[in-house]
Formats: structure tokens, C-alpha cells, sequence
């Protein structure tokens, strides 16, 4: 406490980064390195073994010993297997070496991995390669080398691979668009993210307490306190000791890892909190989301704390998730999506807004299937989170533009004739909307779409994905005219105008949260699941795995493969959930209910012989032996139910929620009325008001 830091000094101190890059390697080979960004081709083998050298020889001064090839497989977190940089010289000593071969290729046992079916049991390897266009960092020890994951048949076992593919597929679409508005300069369009990042923080001790919340990151039972966060005292207020110097040492082991943690502040809920970052471009983004979640727990257990990133620790309080701020950069840094001040850069950023338009109206059912996790159903359309029906929020002055080039009308003027794309300038758009909609699942905020879906434990990766791919997708369809059109003014005028007419069903500005919005989204057609096992039967609808397949960022079995994975990983949650339900109901809640209740029967029992009233306590002994006995019953029936398991990853998805879920909910209804009624005393485990008012 209170020693002063040089932010500048420590930031980014524990990567292998340009800078350093620069310095320790020689001319040549960082040109080789650099070129090989660029043009994303192979680094030959003596220019991997001098960058080897430079990151052993740098991350030795850093403290390490070890190196690991860090990678993301399908479950959603990262993974690492650390070797030593020991090598024995014969003469019972060592070295410390480490060569290109092993900077740029590493193998490993996948076979704990979900490969949804991508890897046959017998061929169990799966390969890791150097991502050269992520940066290299010291952790605890070990040099990290951020890489893909894959199998023996070169099949993607991770969601690197084809959030790298998505990144290059937008690059080059949009570069068409750019070239017919005269852009010959743009060499790549940078996909750039901001990932904001909500959490929950409570005292390690009493988290201990709860078996729900060390086996499923939620409670699945428990009463509301007596005080909520109706007061709004939490959000953006001051923030305790204990929690900041907690986020005092996170953002030191962020920025020392290079990750510009850049807000912090309290969250609506009591014990919530929000991190954000300054976005980067996506790939960045994503390894550093990882970071920060990772880095979030092990920091809380230094402060005795412990962080639930579960998209819904509590029930009756708000839940957590992810806003992905995502916008299209060039090379240079100019936003496409920035309204502009010239006709030109209007009618450029008319192409992209309708794209993109066009894009999520189309592929709505996709983009819905990248946020589905069993944890994240508790959130979406629960009122405080976006609903699960996707809408754009355009705001009323983008809003007004586009009815006016749907109507055929001057925008400031309705007078006049109409809003000519390319001639005319467009108004300006206000950058902070004063009515920002907070109930919209992706909104336009001025220059930037923030998709407000995300859960707070998910990967990023998915979600940007497909951003970049329906984008990429509408932008193709769109140069191919566009490119091939004998009056390009004439062509951009009917195009922009015709997708807007075509795709307005999309755009939504107002409340998503009434219930009038969802009549008319059904009426609009818009797609609704409101639970992942629906929504993920996107996976097999041909028109997505169209277009995933013919972008080339997935093959159909690598598709169908996170189809299953995800599925399965739904059914294991709620599966994890029941048992750890029936478990504290056998063995805590009902216990404690019989040892209150026959010490109340002992007592009524004194009373009567001695002639006292006893109407309280037979009262209190009713109810707690109706809701008892209640609850007894629903935890044999789910427990029963448990030992049935479907065939078929679908139907095992479908079981778990319409059958494990619903035995869930009735259970959890006479738990909590137990605890509202039993003495805090008997009570099992640390209750909503001993958690989140500590
Ligand atoms: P909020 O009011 O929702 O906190 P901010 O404007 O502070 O919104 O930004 C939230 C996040 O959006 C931050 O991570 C920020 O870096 C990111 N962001 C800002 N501009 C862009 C952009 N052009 N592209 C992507 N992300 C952006
Ligand atoms: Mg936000």
C-alpha cells in the first residue's frame, strides 16, 4: 500500500511485444516476423529459432523457467502445459534452450479436450501452433505463447482458429467496399473489440459455506434478503477497501500484462462490479478477456475474496454479462462505422450500416446461438438483461435517416427531394445518445455496435465470430454488385435503399423489456428462443452452416462439432446443478428442517402438559412439515429423474430443461420457504443477506 507506481513504466513489462521485439531481434528478422503478419504466411525455420532465442533469453530475466503453449479449446476458458527450458548437457548439468521448432508447433494429449466427435479416440493428439499475430507474455514463471489448437486432421479444436479465419475474411470484404469509394491506400481492416466485464465479489469464508456455489458458481437455492438493490445505492457507488485494494492489484497484474484495464466501478447488484478495458483489435481483445477473468479469481483469493464470473450467482438480483463494444477499423485507424463529414465517407458508412443491418436480421438466429449457455438463460429476457429476441437500437437520428432513404425523403426537409447518398451530408449523429436504451441487445453508440447479449463467463471469440462473418457475408454480396454495376452512384443508391426497406424489421428503439415488444417482434417474424437447447438447433440449419462452410470458417464437421459440444456442455451444467441440488437437500436442508422442527415439538409438547399456549409453534410445525414433506418428494422425483438419460445430444439438452429444470424450480420454491421459516440458528449454509451485505 502506498508505494507509487510508473504506469508507463510497468505497463506491458511482462510482454514480448513490438517494442521489445524490435530491440532483440535483428533487422532482418523482424522484418520476416513482421512481414509474416501481414500476409499471415509461415515463418521459415532460422527465423523462428532467433525469435525463440530472444523470447527464451528475455523471459529468463522475466523469471521464467518454463514456457507453455496456450491455447482455448471448446470449453470456453484457456488451457496450458508447461515444459521446463532444461536440457541436459551429459555431464549432469543443465541448459536452458529452447528452440523455433518448439516456439511454433507443440503437441498434446487432447483427449480430455471436447472435440465433439472431431478426434477419434485412437488418435488422441492434438496440435498447438504459434498465433505469431498475438503477443508472446510471462506469467507466474512460464513464458505463454498464445496458439491455435488442432487435430491430427488439421480440423480447428479451439476458438482461435476461426476467430483468425473471421478476422480475415472480414479484412478482405471490406477492402472491396473501400477500393469502390477510391480507398487504395487500406491494406487491412482491423476488427477491434472492447470487452466490458461484469463480477461478482464475495468473502471467501462464506462462499465456502455454500456447496451450490464452490460446485456451480450459482446458488440454487436461497430466500431474498430483506434488502435488494432497489435502493440503486450500489451502482457507481464508493467502493470498500477490501474491494479496492483488490482492483488496485488487478489492474497492476493487467497492465504489467499489457491489457489496458481502463474503468472501474460498482455494478447495479450489492457485491457486483464492472471492469473495462480500452478496446484492441479482436484476437487481442479475446486472449486478454481471458486474462482478465483468469487473473479476476486469482486475485480475489489473495484478498480473501472470491469472484463469480456465472452469468447468474443470485437469483432476484442482476445477474452479469459481457457488452462486446465491436467496430471496423482500417490499418491506418479510420472507424467505418463513424458517420463523417463528407457525402463520400456518408455513403461508405450508409454501406456498412446497411450490411450490417442486413447481416444481423438474416442471421439473427446464429448471432442468438453464440450467447446460449445454460448460465446465460437465466439473464437473457429476465428484465434486466437484453431479451433473447435480437433487435438493432438505431437511435431516432440514424433511425430518421434511414426512414427517410426508405421513403424517399429529405431528411431535415421532407419538403424537399430525396436524401441522395453520396451527394447529400448526412446529419450529424450525436456520439452519446442522451437516451442510450439499455433494454437493446445491440445498440449503435455512435460509432461502435455494442452486442449487449454475452454472458460474463462466455469466450468472446463465438459472438465476434460471427459479427465478422455475417459482416464479411453482406459486404461480399454487396462489392459483388456494387463492383459490377455499369452506374455506381445509381447502384449504391437502390442498394442502400432497398436494404433498408428489406431488413427495417430489425431495427427497434424502444423498450425491450414490455411485453408488447415481444407481440410485436412475433409479429415482425423475429426469432425468439428463450433457452439455449432451442436456440442452438441453429448449429444445423443449413442456411448457417452455408455460410460458415462457404466463408471457410468452419467446415461442416468443425460446425457440427461445436453444435454437439455445446449441447452436451448445457445438459453436463444442469446435470452438475440437480445433483448438487439433491445433495444439499438430503444432507442439509431437510436435516436442519427435522432438528428445528423436533425441537419445536419438543416444546409444544412441554407447553401442553404444563397448559400454555402453543398456537405459534404447531402453526410454524404445519407449514414446515407441509413444505418438508413437499420438498422431500420433488428431490426423490428429480432424483429419479437424474438416473434417466435421453439418447442424443439434443434430446439429453431437451430433458435436462424441460424435465430436470422444472423438478429445479419447484424444489428451489419450498427450500427457500423452509429458510424464510426455520430459525438462522438450525440454517445450513450463509443466507442472500449474509452474502450480499457483508
Ligand atoms: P459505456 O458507457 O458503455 O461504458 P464507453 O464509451 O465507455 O461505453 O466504452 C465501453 C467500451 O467500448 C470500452 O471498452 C471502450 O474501449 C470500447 N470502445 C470505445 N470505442 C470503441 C470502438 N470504436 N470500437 C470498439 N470498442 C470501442
Ligand atoms: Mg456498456
Amino acid at each position: 500500500m502506498g508505494e507509487i507506481w510508473n504506469v508507463p513504466e510497468i505497463f506491458g513489462s511482462d510482454v514480448f511485444n513490438e517494442a521489445v521485439m524490435q530491440q532483440r531481434l535483428s533487422p532482418e528478422v523482424y522484418r520476416a516476423w513482421k512481414n509474416s503478419i501481414s500476409t499471415g504466411k509461415a515463418l521459415e525455420l532460422p527465423v523462428a529459432n532467433e525469435i525463440a532465442e530472444a523470447m527464451k533469453v528475455w523471459a529468463i530475466e522475466h523469471g521464467a523457467t518454463h514456457f507453455t503453449h496456450w491455447f482455448q479449446p471448446m470449453t470456453g476458458i484457456t488451457a496450458e502445459k508447461h515444459d521446463s527450458f532444461i536440457e541436459p548437457t551429459g555431464d549432469g548439468k543443465v541448459i536452458m534452450a529452447f528452440s523455433g521448432k518448439e516456439l511454433v508447433q507443440g503437441e498434446s494429449d487432447a483427449s480430455s479436450f471436447p472435440s465433439g466427435g472431431l478426434r477419434a479416440t485412437f488418435e488422441a493428439r492434438g496440435y498447438t501452433a504459434w498465433d505469431p499475430t498475438a503477443f508472446a507474455f510471462v506469467k507466474d514463471g512460464s513464458l505463454y505463447i498464445p496458439t491455435c489448437f488442432f487435430s491430427y486432421t488439421g480440423a480447428a479444436l479451439d476458438k482461435k482458429t476461426p476467430l483468425l479465419r473471421s478476422i480475415d475474411e472480414i479484412s478482405r470484404e471490406a477492402i472491396r467496399i473501400l477500393r469502390l469509394f477510391g480507398d487504395q491506400e487500406t491494406q487491412r481492416i482491423i476488427s477491434c473489440v472492447g470487452a466490458e466485464q461484469e463480477y461478482f465479489l464475495l468473502p471467501r469464508d462464506l462462499y465456502a459455506q455454500r456447496e451450490d456455489l464452490r460446485l456451480t458458481g450459482r446458488t440454487l437455492f436461497g430466500a431474498p434478503a430483506p434488502k435488494g438493490q432497489e435502493m440503486g445505492d450500489h451502482y457507481y457507488g464508493t467502493i470498500r477497501t477490501r474491494v479496492s485494494s483488490f482492483m488496485k492489484d488487478l489492474d497492476e497484474q493487467l497492465w504489467r500484462l499489457g491489457v489496458l484495464s481502463k474503468t472501474k466501478h460498482n455494478e447495479v447488484a450489492p457485491c457486483q462490479h464492472e471492469m473495462a478495458p480500452i478496446y484492441t483489435d479482436v484476437n487481442t481483445a479475446c486472449d486478454n478477456n481471458q486474462l482478465i477473468m483468469e487473473i479476476m479469481k486469482k486475485c480475489a483469493a489473495k484478498h480473501n475474496l472470491v469472484c463469480l464470473l456465472h452469468e447468474k450467482p443470485f437469483a432476484g438480483v442482476n445477474g452479469s454479462g459481457k457488452h462486446n463494444n465491436w467496430s471496423l477499423s482500417t490499418d491506418t485507424g479510420r472507424n467505418l462505422f463513424s458517420p463523417g463529414k463528407t457525402p463520400r465517407q456518408n455513403a461508405q458508412f450508409l454501406v456498412f450500416l446497411a450490411a450490417f443491418l442486413k447481416g444481423v436480421d438474416e442471421y439473427q438466429d446464429f448471432l442468438r446461438s453464440t450467447v446460449a449457455f445454460a448460465g446465460n438463460d437465466h439473464r437473457l429476457g429476465a428484465n434486466e438483461a437484453p431479451p433473447a429476441i435480437i433487435s438493432i437500437f438505431l437511435g431516432d437520428e440514424l433511425t430518421a435517416v434511414v426512414d427517410s432513404i426508405i421513403n424517399g425523403t429529405n431528411y431535415t426537409d421532407p419538403e424537399k427531394s430525396l436524401m441522395r447518398i453520396g451527394v447529400d451530408v448526412l446529419p450529424a449523429i450525436p456520439k452519446d445518445t442522451t437516451d442510450r436504451n439499455r433494454t437493446s441487445p445491440l445498440a449503435f453508440t455512435g460509432n461502435k455496435f455494442e452486442f449487449r447479449m454475452l454472458g460474463s463467463s462466455q469466450s468472446i471469440a463465438g459472438p465476434n465470430i460471427a459479427l465478422n462473418t455475417i459482416m464479411a457475408e453482406e459486404l461480399g454480396k454487396f462489392a459483388d454488385i456494387l463492383e459490377s454495376a455499369p452506374d455506381f452512384h445509381a447502384a449504391l443508391q437502390k442498394l442502400v435503399c432497398d436494404t433498408f426497406t428489406e431488413h427495417q424489421r430489425i431495427i427497434f428503439n424502444g423498450n425491450g423489456y414490455s411485453s408488447e415488444w415481444m407481440l410485436e417482434a412475433a409479429n415482425r417474424g423475429l426469432s425468439n428462443y428463450p433457452a439455449s437447447n432451442t436456440s442452438l438447433i441453429s448449429y444445423d440449419d443449413p442456411k448457417n452452416i452455408d455460410l460458415v462452410t462457404r466463408r471457410g470458417i468452419f467446415s461442416r464437421e468443425e460446425f457440427h462439432a461445436r453444435y454437439q459440444i455445446h449441447l452436451a456442455t448445457y445438459a453436463k451444467t444442469i446435470r452438475i446443478e440437480a445433483r448438487t441440488m439433491v445433495d444439499m437437500i438430503r444432507k442439509q436442508i431437510l436435516p436442519a428442517v427435522y432438528a428445528y422442527t423436533s425441537a419445536l415439538a419438543k416444546g409444544v409438547a412441554a407447553k401442553q402438559t404444563l397448559g400454555l399456549p402453543h398456537k405459534a409453534e404447531t402453526d410454524l410445525l404445519q407449514r414446515l412439515g407441509r413444505s418438508a414433506d413437499r420438498l422431500y418428494e420433488t428431490c426423490e422425483a428429480l432424483n429419479s429423474h437424474i438416473a434417466f438419460s435421453p439418447e442424443g445430444a439434443l434430446e439429453q439438452a431437451n430433458y435436462c430443461h424441460d424435465v430436470l429444470m422444472r423438478d429445479m424450480k419447484h424444489a428451489r420454491k419450498d427450500a427457500d420457504l423452509l429458510e424464510q421459516l426455520t430459525d438462522k440458528s438450525y440454517w445450513p449454509y450463509p443466507t442472500y443477506s449474509d452474502l450480499l451485505f457483508y
